[in-house]
């Protein structure tokens, strides 16, 4: 079975890690990545010392202790990693406020702190006395969830930074598991200044020691080195008869894990409508602005979450050099910054850059003389926009590629709110749908 797989990022690599675990031929394998470097979104980059996720920051944490482990085994094990507490918070005006938000509105100034719990009391009371059910649009969604303090006070200038668009355009599907969800004594408590925890599944992440999160497919990489053809970008996929044929080479299988929406000018003889659905599946990018510092220490935060625009265009600020003491060199910190847009071109360049320092110099949260330089990477696919009739054009695309028989994995590759860990769950049940295939013929 001579497969091809088409994307060198997390997916594509851990799936070929498990075949090969569960006996498959190496050199049936066959990578293609576009990209000089494999990893994909999982990349790092190190600019005089200072080192940074280039799609946002990473942390490694999972549901399932057997991937992480896998994940960690890949980049040396256990002793490869920092083990750190997430310590997020939100940078609300000039407070310090403990993230989730509703788990922090005893952190709010006065005034804000009664919006938000009067709101939220008030949506809870509609939402459990008159059993209202949840709206399909994000916008009404965050009311009817949160009510209008929190709504005004955070959820809606924070997520209207991020998506980039009103937030009626946007489905509420995705939020389960994403959004965190206090119950109500939670929030009674959080208001009146006792502690409460949110989002506890995500109280511990783990971070490679050196080498920024990349280091987790560079290790999957030197294992499968021979076989993995870098800057070979896939311009062709035919189906001839049972077999394919990917850039003019015949192969008996082909796994995909190249977003949906550059498929249409791939595959060749695509039918019109799921080309269409293909192409019109929504996504954002993210430019991120590494800030290298020539200041000793940070507090001890992992990253926030800024909501207000005189904050700047940044939404999330990363802690890079809290998360590995190599992130940066000795005596020195560094800052990461990211910006979404909307997917076309151009990406947040220089005034973006001018107006993020600004913003944090704003907030608080540097001084102007710590900066020393600055380096910006901007990824083209990194959040899937849940607009309306996303469903349907995802089904529309994956029932097409099942009735070619071109396997689709991974974030993009099959439009799901992956992190790694997921992208390896993943890869790790298609190897053994394969494995169980291939002893079956
Ligand atoms: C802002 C942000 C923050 C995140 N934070 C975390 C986190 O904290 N923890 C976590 O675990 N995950 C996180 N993730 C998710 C994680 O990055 C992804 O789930 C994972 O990297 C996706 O891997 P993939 O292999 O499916 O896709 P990709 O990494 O996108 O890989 C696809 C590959 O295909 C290649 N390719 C594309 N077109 C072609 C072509 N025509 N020919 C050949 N190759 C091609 C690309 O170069 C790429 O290498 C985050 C993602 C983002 C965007």
């Amino acid at each position: 079975m001579k497969t091809a797989i088409l994307g060198a990022g997390v997916s594509g690599m851990a799936l070929a890690r498990f075949l090969v675990e569960r006996g498959r031929p190496i050199t049936d394998l066959h990578l293609f990545e576009a990209a000089p470097v494999a990893g994909g979104l999982c990349q790092s980059k190190t600019v005089d010392g200072y080192t940074y996720d280039v799609a946002g920051g990473h942390i490694l944490f999972s549901k399932d202790a057997a991937a992480m482990q896998w994940m960690k085994d890949q980049a040396g094990g256990d002793d490869a990693f920092e083990k750190r507490d997430r310590n997020t918070k939100i940078r609300f005006e000039d407070k310090w406020v403990h993230y989730p938000f509703e788990n922090g509105l005893g952190d709010l100034p006065i005034q804000a702190n009664y919006d938000c719990l009067e709101g939220y009391v008030r949506a809870w009371h509609e939402r459990t006395a008159r059993d209202t059910a949840a709206p399909a649009d994000f916008a009404s969604w965050i009311r009817w969830r949160f009510g209008d303090g929190i709504a005004d006070h955070f959820m809606a200038p924070y997520n209207a930074k991020i998506w980039k668009r009103p937030l009626d355009q946007i489905t509420s599907e995705w939020v389960a598991g994403r959004v965190p969800d206090a119950p109500v004594a939670d929030v009674l408590k959080a208001a009146i200044g006792m502690r409460t925890e949110g989002y506890t599944h995500q109280a511990l992440f783990y971070y490679p020691k050196n080498g920024g999160f990349q280091a987790i497919t560079d290790g999957l990489y030197e294992g499968l080195k021979a076989q993995v053809r870098l800057s070979t970008v896939v311009e062709s996929v035919r189906q001839v008869g049972e077999r394919y044929s990917v850039n003019g080479e015949d192969f008996d299988a082909v796994v995909s894990t190249l977003p949906l929406n550059v498929l249409p000018d791939i595959v060749e003889g695509m039918p019109a409508g799921p080309a269409e659905a293909m192409r019109t599946l929504e996504f954002n990018s993210v430019t991120c602005i590494l800030l290298a510092l020539d200041r000793a220490e940070h507090p001890n935060l992992s990253w926030i979450y800024l909501p207000h625009d005189v904050q700047g265009p940044a939404n999330r600020v990363t802690y890079m050099s809290n998360y590995a003491t190599t992130n940066a060199p000795a005596g020195k910190t560094s800052l990461m910054c990211e910006i979404t847009s909307d997917g076309k071109l151009p990406y947040p360049g220089a005034e973006a850059e001018k107006q993020t320092i600004a913003g944090l110099i704003h907030a608080g949260l540097m001084r102007e003389e710590e900066l020393l330089f600055t380096d910006r990477s901007s990824s083209k696919y990194a959040y899937i926009v849940y607009d309306h009739g996303f469903s349907e054009r995802k089904r529309t695309a994956l029932e097409y590629l099942d009735s070619v028989g071109v396997v689709p994995l991974g974030r993009f590759g099959k439009y799901e709110y992956h992190n790694s860990d997921q992208c390896v769950i993943e890869a790790r049940k298609l190897a053994d749908q394969l494995a169980g295939q291939a002893v079956k013929g």
